[in-house]
């Protein structure tokens, strides 16, 4: 066979492709070009048959697809850090607010969507959705870190600095859309705040505009206990049953949060075909309560996991918050043997791309599929000895040992281990101390 030429070559010890889901592969590379994943062979193999302008070679090395983050508001990195243990609306009203009321604008957005772009690109996110004021602003900044990213066609029921009123913001969102509507690394999602913040005017307006660009609906929704009573003293009806009859629960839904579900609410998502996104760290640090995932997954609804914004988590750790995501998910089920280690860690990268309807495109290392693919190092003494990749992956390592980022075969964030230890104990004395007694096994 002749030889052929890529743009790099990833050789590792490890490859979770997702799809087939459960799989791990050892010693396998992936081979990239031209942006795309092009092969997932055995290494062997692929040094035979090419050749690369960089070849990146992994021993201790686990390769996955990039972590999508399916819900963030990034900018709100610059508010990061204020206002911690208020209750819920002091918070709101005393800290973020009036922040966010003193400095929105679109230097703003894009700044903090930068920082949270490069904080987010270090710990193994390469695509995140995120919903704020000023998307194209939030769309800069994300593209300046490098991570492919859907902004939001925004709407909510106050005025702020990017729109007065209603049709103001429908406006706006119009925009939006039409600018994103071909795709490539920016898309667009439908992005009304909440049911208790937009009115059925907007919101049917809303499910117009997801039906006209075939574009996913965000938007938080049962979030909060209070939430779901409000509704039912304001409108008769469950939050989740309004948006039904508004048009608005369909295979486009990505119900973010969605905490307070009974079982009703639980099968009108699933026959739906609607998403769920789970915020786990927002969800405990907001007091707002804990997500019935094994019941969502049970009923095969598709979940994606997200970190909110960085001021009620306050980190854009996606590993870290599906490593929480899949031991709530068993306490609350009161069965370790939901949320498997697999089913969460598609929950990370497919179920976030399912839920935005980029699955074609990301969620998995599939030959055809954009090269947007993260290496973890499995030697740190936090993670050995390598019984299980995938579990450890989830479990033991953290985002610290994200390596490599890379987006469309685009190299954008690399973190190198150095460390010291006393004595001056090297990574290789470690493994083979854990290597011993894991081949006594
Ligand atoms: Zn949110």
């Amino acid at each position: 066979m002749r030889t052929m030429h890529a743009d790099t070559i990833i050789e590792a010890r490890w490859v979770l492709p997702i799809v087939p889901q459960g799989v791990v592969l050892e010693d396998h590379a992936l081979v990239l070009r031209e942006g795309r994943i092009a092969l997932v062979a055995p290494t062997a193999e692929v040094r035979a048959d090419w050749t690369a302008d960089d070849v990146v070679s992994l021993p201790n090395g686990l390769v996955m697809p990039g972590l999508v983050n399916l819900h963030s508001h990034a900018a709100m990195n610059l508010v990061r850090g204020l206002g911690a243990d208020l209750p819920l609306m002091d918070w709101l009203t005393t800290k973020i607010w009036p922040a966010e009321g003193k400095l929105m604008s679109p230097e703003f957005v894009e700044e903090g969507s930068w920082l949270a772009g490069l904080e987010m690109a270090s710990g193994g996110v390469t695509t995140t959705s995120d919903h704020y004021f000023f998307p194209d602003s939030a769309a800069k900044g994300l593209r300046r870190a490098g991570l492919r990213c859907a902004v939001s066609a925004f709407t909510i029921g106050f005025p702020s600095a990017w729109a007065k009123t209603d049709e103001e913001y429908l406006e706006r969102a119009l925009d939006i859309l039409e600018t994103y509507k071909s795709g490539g690394m920016v898309r667009a999602t439908v992005a009304p705040h909440a049911p208790y913040t937009v009115s059925d005017a907007t919101l049917a307006r809303c499910a117009e505009l997801s039906e006209k660009y075939d574009a996913p609906i965000h938007m938080h929704v049962h979030e909060t206990a209070g939430e779901v009573a409000d509704s039912i003293r304001d409108h008769g009806v469950r939050p989740l049953e309004r948006l039904q009859r508004l048009g608005l629960v369909n295979d486009r839904l990505i119900s973010v949060h969605s905490v307070h579900l009974n079982d009703a609410d639980i099968a009108m998502l699933a026959a739906a075909g609607a998403s769920t996104c789970h915020c786990p760290c927002s969800n405990l640090k907001l007091a707002s309560g804990f997500s019935p995932i094994a019941k969502l997954l049970a009923a095969g609804v598709n979940v994606g996991i997200g970190t909110d914004g960085a001021a009620s988590n306050d980190k854009l750790d996606m590993l870290g918050e599906t490593r929480l995501a899949a031991m709530l998910a068993k306490a609350v089920a009161g069965d370790t043997t939901s949320a498997t280690v697999h089913e969460m860690l598609y929950a990370a990268t497919m179920g976030g791309a399912k839920a935005l309807h980029w699955d074609a495109e990301i969620g998995s290392l599939e030959p055809g599929k954009a090269a947007d693919v993260i290496a973890v190092d499995l030697s740190g003494v936090e993670a050995l000895p390598v019984q299980d990749p995938a579990a450890q992956l989830l479990y033991a390592a953290g985002r610290e040992a994200v390596t490599h980022t890379w987006v469309a075969g685009e190299l954008i964030a690399t973190q190198k281990q150095s460390r010291s230890f006393r004595g001056n104990i090297s990574a290789e004395s470690l493994q083979s101390v854990a290597r011993k007694w894991q081949n006594m096994l």
